[in-house]
């Protein structure tokens, strides 16, 4: 026998992916403009996003090609890699979004009190550490919780990436990255 919260996460999941197709999208090309939306640079490319999504290459790559098609998404070369793509949300993208269906659940979060909202976060965080660590899966966490951030200035940057060495903005500080290692 499972687990009451199972089944209301499992019910949850299902509002949420019901309500996700709008605005000519398909839920799964919804979840790939989040991402984008929120990955730094070093993470937007099809192999990160096919590992955030857990799903299949072939999956990835059609739902990369409907929204190129639709004008929500574009490639680059990515710098230094002559074979990499780099995927950047173009402002169509960015627009669609502000009309994003987990809106509604996001609404639902913020009407619980503060002090919940914060339990909750956190109890999210470790479910998904576990799923994560059976499925040898990455975690995807914010830059500036990662144990290579450093907070020194380097090159004219607030921070810096001491395993890419790469400078980092301010900005890049909350996305999330396909390297992260949560800090100790
Ligand atoms: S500090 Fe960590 S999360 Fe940030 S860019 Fe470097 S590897 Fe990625």
């Amino acid at each position: 026998m499972f687990s009451s919260s199972s089944h209301l996460l499992e019910r949850l999941a299902r509002l949420v992916h019901n309500d996700a197709h709008t605005g000519g999208l398909k839920p799964t090309q919804w979840e790939a403009l989040r991402y984008l939306a929120r990955a730094n640079r070093f993470s937007r490319s099809p192999g990160a996003l096919t590992s955030y999504l857990g799903m299949t290459k072939g999956t990835v790559s059609q739902t990369l090609q409907a929204l190129e098609r639709k004008g929500l998404i574009e490639k680059q070369a990515a710098s230094g890699d002559r074979r990499g793509v780099k995927l950047d949300l173009t402002s169509a993208g960015d627009r669609l979004l502000t009309h994003d269906p987990l809106g509604d659940l996001d609404a639902s979060i913020n009407a619980l009190p503060k002090e919940d909202q914060k339990r909750f976060g956190a109890m999210l965080e470790g479910l998904m550490k576990n799923m994560l660590h059976r499925r040898s899966g990455k975690a995807f966490g914010a830059c500036k919780t990662c144990r290579h951030f450093r907070h020194r200035h380097d090159r004219g940057a607030p921070h810096f990436c001491s395993l890419l060495s790469e400078p980092l903005s301010r900005n890049d500080s909350d996305q999330i990255c396909a390297e992260q290692e949560a800090a100790a």
